[in-house]
């Protein structure tokens, strides 16, 4: 008999044989952990071993070469182990001391920053983009440069109140979740419908079921069986684009940036949250997203100068108040931070089944 195929597992691999083997055999045994400095870890385990983390940036989206040479300064300072955090920041685990600033030397000399721990602003949370998701309406890559050049500083540096973490999102659908400070598309007028292309490509019920809203018919158009979208309705949420490319909602005047500020992932502390929105219809504008950057730094510099230690950003807000918020950094508070849609009531889909 033919010799039964293995399964082939998929999600996150055992972490153990590609973890340090001091922290393999330490593992769950660890007597305490400290910060000597910005962008390194200290910890001691029960049995008196000792490890030492260094965080660098990276540009999460790397050619071969530089991960070569990210794996021969492994090889070379770490005993060839290395972690990447879901920032794209690169860990490497020293069991001995005197290589700690060996390594934090050959790390700068190639141009990696060393920084990220603790209340500093850590890398950008960086969605797919262009490179790897088909429904992007700005290039995430280029965003997160732009503005870590921006930050270098405050990634370097352990100056704010608390970490902070920020992310970008390359469409509304928001794979990049909750954050202190989270760069999200924002479309701001419906779908512009191919009705010569919804037959071929789209498969019409799927796309109907979709719109969280109950926006999208089945149409006929030009004798061709389409889709139409009740424009009063429409959240200009780009949920019906990835089933349906001829449903077009990037557009390069009207697909806007806006800022959310406030969320968070952890309940370290005080309880998770949803991050809302501060600012909105500032210009997709590549390759560098100047007023974007001009806003998240306004904001950091705020929260910098007024949060009290410790407080990561809604505490801070939580402790001063939205309205103070707006105030000390000087954003604007218009009638689009105002949530006074009604439609969810009729329109939202309220059902419990599990629809893809
Ligand atoms: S944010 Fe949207 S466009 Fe960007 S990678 Fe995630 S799902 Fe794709
Ligand atoms: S953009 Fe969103 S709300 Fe508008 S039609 Fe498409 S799925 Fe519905």
């Amino acid at each position: 008999m033919a010799e039964l195929r293995p399964p082939i597992e998929s999600g996150a691999p055992d972490p153990m044989p590609y973890m340090h083997p001091v922290m393999v055999k330490n593992y769950g045994k660890w007597a305490f952990h400290s910060h000597p400095k910005p962008g390194v870890l200290y910890h001691r385990a029960e049995s008196g071993d000792e490890i030492w983390t260094v965080k660098a940036g990276t540009a999460r989206q790397m050619d071969h070469y530089t991960i070569r040479e990210l794996a021969d300064i492994a090889d070379q300072y770490a005993d060839g182990y290395v972690r990447f955090t879901a920032r794209s920041n690169i860990e490497y685990m020293v069991a001995d001391g005197s290589k700690v600033e060996p390594l934090i030397k050959a790390l700068s000399e190639k141009g990696y920053p060393i920084g990220g721990t603790a209340n500093s602003v850590s890398m950008i949370a960086h969605t797919q983009g262009f490179l790897h998701c088909d429904i992007p309406g700005t290039d995430a890559s280029g965003v997160v440069k732009a503005l870590m050049d921006e930050l270098y500083d405050d990634f370097v540096k352990c100056e704010m109140p608390n970490r902070v973490k920020l992310s970008t999102s390359c469409c509304e659908i928001n794979c990049g979740g909750q954050a202190d400070i989270a760069i999200i598309v924002q479309h701001t007028k419906p779908p512009k419908i191919n009705h010569d292309l919804v037959a071929n490509v789209c498969e019409r019920p799927s796309v109907v079921a979709r719109c969280p809203v109950a926006a999208i018919r089945p149409a006929l158009v030009n004798g061709k069986p389409s889709l139409e979208v009740d424009e009063k309705k429409c959240i200009c949420c780009g949920a019906c684009y990835p089933p349906c490319p001829p449903m077009q909602i990037n557009d390069p005047e009207h697909s806007k940036i806006a800022i959310w500020v406030g969320g968070k992932n952890s309940n370290a502390r005080s309880k998770p949250t949803f991050h809302k929105l501060v600012a909105n219809g500032l210009p997709n504008r590549a390759p560098r997203w100047p007023e974007v950057a001009e806003v998240v730094k306004k904001i950091l510099a705020t929260y910098k100068e007024d949060g009290k230690p410790w407080e990561r950003m809604i505490d801070w807000i939580d402790r001063i108040g939205w309205p103070a918020f707006f105030e000390k950094t000087g954003l604007p508070f218009t009638k689009y931070h105002i949530d006074n849609w009604r439609g969810g009531r009729y329109n939202l889909n309220a059902s419990a089944h599990i629809r893809f």
